[in-house]
C-alpha cells in the first residue's frame, strides 16, 4: 500500500478508480474489509483520543474524505492522489452491487430515514439484495449482529456517525466476510 500519514493517520494514496477496483476485488473474493472514511473532524478526534486512533488504524483502509485532508497532504509535501468521499464510495458500491447482484445490509439513521432508504435503494438499485436494515438508535447490538451473521451480506454500511460506527464495526466485523464501512450521514443524504 502507498500511504500518506497525516497527524499519525495513514491514508491510502490511490485514485478513486483504483480504490474502487481494490474494493470490488475484495468483496468478490469475500475478504473481510474495514474501510474508514476519515474527514478532518475524525483526524482531530483521533488526535485527542488514543483508543479511537488505534481503532481506526486497525482498519484495512483509511480514505481521505474531505478536501481538508487533501490540502493538508499537499502542504506537508506528501500529496494524496484524489479525495474519495464516503458518500461517493457508498453510492458507487450500491451501483456496482446492483450490476453484480451483490447484497447489502444497512445500519444507521433515524427510523423514518432507514425506512425511506429501503424504498429508495429498492427503486434505484433493484438487482441489489437488501439483506437487512436497522435504524441507528439501538441500545444493544446483539440482535442486529446476529442477523448480519445469518444474512452474510457482501457489504455492511454503518451510518451512526463517528466514533460509534467505527466502534460497532471493529467489534462486529468478523461476523460477516465482506466490506464494512462507516459512512456518517450518508443515509440522510441519499434519501434527502
Ligand atoms: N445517528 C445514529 N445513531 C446515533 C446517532 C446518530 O444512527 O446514535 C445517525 C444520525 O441519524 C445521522 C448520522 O448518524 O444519520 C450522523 O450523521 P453525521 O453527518 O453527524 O455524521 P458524522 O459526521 O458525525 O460522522
Amino acid at each position: 500500500q502507498n500511504l500518506v500519514t497525516i497527524l499519525g493517520i495513514p491514508f491510502i494514496n490511490t485514485t478513486k478508480h483504483q480504490f474502487e477496483k481494490i474494493i470490488h476485488e475484495r468483496i468478490s473474493n469475500h475478504k473481510n474489509t474495514f474501510v474508514v472514511t476519515a474527514n478532518p473532524e475524525i483526524v482531530m478526534y483521533a488526535n485527542d483520543h488514543q483508543d479511537y486512533a488505534a481503532l481506526i488504524k486497525s482498519a484495512d483502509y483509511i480514505i481521505a474524505d474531505g478536501i481538508g485532508i487533501v490540502i493538508g497532504a499537499k502542504i506537508l509535501k506528501h500529496p494524496i492522489e484524489e479525495r474519495i468521499t464516503g458518500y461517493d464510495l457508498f453510492t458507487h458500491l450500491l451501483n456496482w452491487g446492483n450490476h453484480h447482484h451483490k447484497s447489502a445490509y444497512f445500519v444507521g439513521a433515524k427510523p423514518e430515514v432507514i425506512k425511506k432508504l429501503q424504498k429508495t435503494v429498492a427503486e434505484k438499485y433493484p438487482q441489489l439484495t437488501i439483506a437487512g436494515t436497522h435504524d441507528g438508535y439501538f441500545q444493544d447490538d446483539q440482535e442486529i449482529v446476529a442477523d448480519i451473521q445469518v444474512q452474510q451480506p457482501d457489504m455492511v454500511f454503518v451510518a451512526t456517525g463517528y466514533p460509534k460506527q467505527e466502534q460497532f464495526i471493529q467489534k462486529n466485523r468478523h461476523t460477516a466476510k465482506g466490506l464494512w464501512m462507516g459512512i456518517g450521514g450518508s443515509f440522510d443524504v441519499l434519501t434527502g
